[in-house]
């Protein structure tokens, strides 16, 4: 053959091979709903969108501690009068409807987020409905950070606190051991101080709580310096996950974040895991920076929605983007500050729903092997599967790490019929 068929050959081949990903992608797009669905008057739901329920009412809770006291005491004496239950949202990103009683009222958190930083003791007071974006952007401007959240931050604090959520913070407990103290407002509208030293049985309750012990209003945590952050990481067969994880990540005093991933096509499945981490290094943290588009990112992660083509495609993508990025520099902050859209969800016919396990190191490997086969025969369809090490808990009377572990955090795509409810 002629060289230059080889040349036309070889063009043709590099166009097929970036058109594929290419049209994967816009397909992605084009399947997608460009109109938001909405709940019918009178109802709420959470993130799972498995939870529609018609409530008595709304409220928006105010900003203002004396008016927010006022407001909540009123409301409780009402809904005593009437005989209502009341449930307490955040950002309502829990799935199990625990911010929904049928026909009660619901009480918004979301607008009471003032703070204030106390820089001497590095200590933010922050009302219970702050977003932890909310507590980023206010903490960058002062070099600070938060001790322990987690990974997305679109959740609320008093959320975060009810339902003890952990992060991936290197070597740290759920959020409970960043928490010094907060005050709580009782189901008969009562104010007490909880910490370790003052009402420790009610600070351990309301811990990882559910919101079942009453209102948490003001909340005391822990902050830390706003550092600079190299990225590594490694690729790695899950088998060695602990015993890098230790000499990598345990035996470094340099690494700050750390999370694993492992492989979830078909392809390779659970054969392969990635340690991704992030060490300190001397430069001064930049300052948070306008939120770049995450839209190319998303339509990626959505583009492995049922589709063994978009999994791999993901794989190979993050996988590729890791070696571009290896030794680049972030601000803690900016690491911290990854938004749920990232991921979010646009084809209406379908939901994702997480899961987490909370695994011994001793029954790590085990673990994997024994989830395989279900994973594998069941028909759900799984997304993505991160691992974040969770020290001990020692102050969530519920607590879910009872002894250092590894979470495994899964997520599926459900379809999902649609109600009619007018
Ligand atoms: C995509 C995704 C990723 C996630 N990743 C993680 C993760 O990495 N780590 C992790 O641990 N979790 C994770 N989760 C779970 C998530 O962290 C929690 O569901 C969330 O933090 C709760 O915050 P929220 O504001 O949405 O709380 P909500 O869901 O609104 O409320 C949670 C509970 O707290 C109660 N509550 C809310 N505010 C108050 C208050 N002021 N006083 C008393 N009770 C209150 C509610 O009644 C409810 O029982 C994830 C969830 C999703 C959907």
């Amino acid at each position: 053959m002629k060289k230059k068929y080889f040349w036309i050959i070889g063009i043709l081949i590099v166009i097929i091979l970036l058109s594929v990903p290419t049209f994967h992608i816009l397909k992605t797009k084009w399947n997608e709903d460009s109109i938001l669905d909405s709940l019918p008057k009178g109802y709420i739901d959470d993130a799972s969108q498995l939870n529609l329920t018609k409530v008595d009412t709304i409220i928006q809770v105010p900003n203002d501690k004396k008016e927010i006291e006022t407001q909540l005491k009123s409301i409780l004496q009402y809904a005593k009068e009437n005989d209502l239950k009341i449930s307490i949202a955040g950002a309502r990103h829990s799935m199990g409807g625990h911010t929904i009683y049928p026909d009660g009222i619901v009480l918004t958190m979301l607008p009471y987020k003032q703070m204030e930083l106390d820089t001497i003791n590095n200590i933010l007071t922050i009302g219970s409905g702050a977003l932890w974006e909310d507590a980023l952007k206010y903490l960058d401007q002062y070099g600070r950070s938060v001790a322990i959240m987690q990974a997305f931050s679109s959740f609320s604090v008093g959320g975060s606190i009810s339902v003890n959520g952990h992060g991936w913070q290197k070597d740290s407990p759920p959020i409970s051991a960043s928490v010094i103290s907060f005050t709580l407002m009782t189901e008969n509208g009562e104010i007490v101080h909880c910490s370790r030293e003052e009402n420790q049985e009610l600070f351990n309750l309301a811990i990882g709580g559910y919101g079942l012990f009453g209102i948490i209003l003001n909340v005391r945590l822990k902050v830390v310096e706003n550092i600079a952050l190299q990225f590594k990481h490694i690729r790695l067969s899950p088998k060695k996950y602990v015993s890098y994880y230790k000499k990598h990540v345990s035996d470094n005093p340099n690494v700050n974040l750390v999370f694993g991933r492992l492989r979830i096509s078909d392809k390779h499945f659970l054969e392969e895991a990635t340690l991704n981490f992030f060490e300190k290094v001397g430069t001064p943290a930049p300052n948070l920076q306008n939120e770049k588009s995450t839209e190319a990112q998303r339509l990626v992660f959505r583009g492995s929605v049922n589709s063994e083509y978009g999994k791999r495609l993901r794989w190979d993508l993050e996988t590729g983007m890791n070696k571009v990025s290896k030794n680049e520099i972030y601000s803690r902050n900016e690491l911290l500050n990854d938004h749920v859209s990232l991921i979010e969800n646009k084809d209406h016919s379908s939901t994702d729903l997480l899961q987490e396990y909370f695994i011994p190191e001793r029954r790590f490997n085990q673990y994997i092997d024994d989830i395989k086969p279900i994973l594998r025969h069941s028909k759900i369809d799984l997304l993505n599967i991160t691992i974040r090490g969770v020290h001990q808990d020692n102050d969530s009377y519920l607590a879910y790490a009872r002894e250092n572990v590894f979470g495994f955090v899964l997520l599926f795509n459900q379809k999902k019929k649609r109600m009619n409810k007018s």
